[in-house]
């Protein structure tokens, strides 16, 4: 089962409305978002077309978040998620499983350090263009 982790940053501290979640507040700052798939779904994140479908909670965040940067991983999402609840764990990402959140607040050099710690299989760049 492929996962991985992306890298978001959020210019402004602002609510976002999160679905049927309703609004929700977020810091300024670095967020990591821990989901289950493949490349395809990495790239999709990557994708800011304006017309996406909104289809995950993740989705409604990237509307203001800037994703920067993704690691792959060869392991299941929750697990990967529990390496990074030393963070600030957010209620969000995480509605067909038992965990409170797979959205996660914290430094941008910790969030690096835990990303890397759990040996990523690839790492993936915002392409800019
Ligand atoms: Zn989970």
């Amino acid at each position: 089962m492929s996962s991985y982790a992306l890298l978001m940053f959020l210019p402004a501290s602002q609510e976002i409305e999160v679905g049927a979640q309703g609004g929700m507040h977020f810091e300024k700052g670095w967020y990591v978002y821990v989901g289950s798939g493949n490349t395809k779904r990495i790239e999709r994140h990557f994708n800011d077309r304006e017309d996406k479908k909104m289809y995950w909670h993740i989705d409604y965040f990237l509307q203001k978040g800037k994703p920067v940067r993704a690691y792959r991983y060869e392991k299941e999402e929750c697990p990967l998620a529990r390496s990074f609840e030393r963070l600030d764990q957010l209620p969000l990402g995480a509605s067909d499983c038992n965990c409170r959140g797979h959205l996660f607040h914290g430094d941008l050099e910790e969030i690096e350090r835990i990303a890397l710690s759990q040996n990523p299989t690839s790492v993936f760049k915002k392409k800019v263009d």
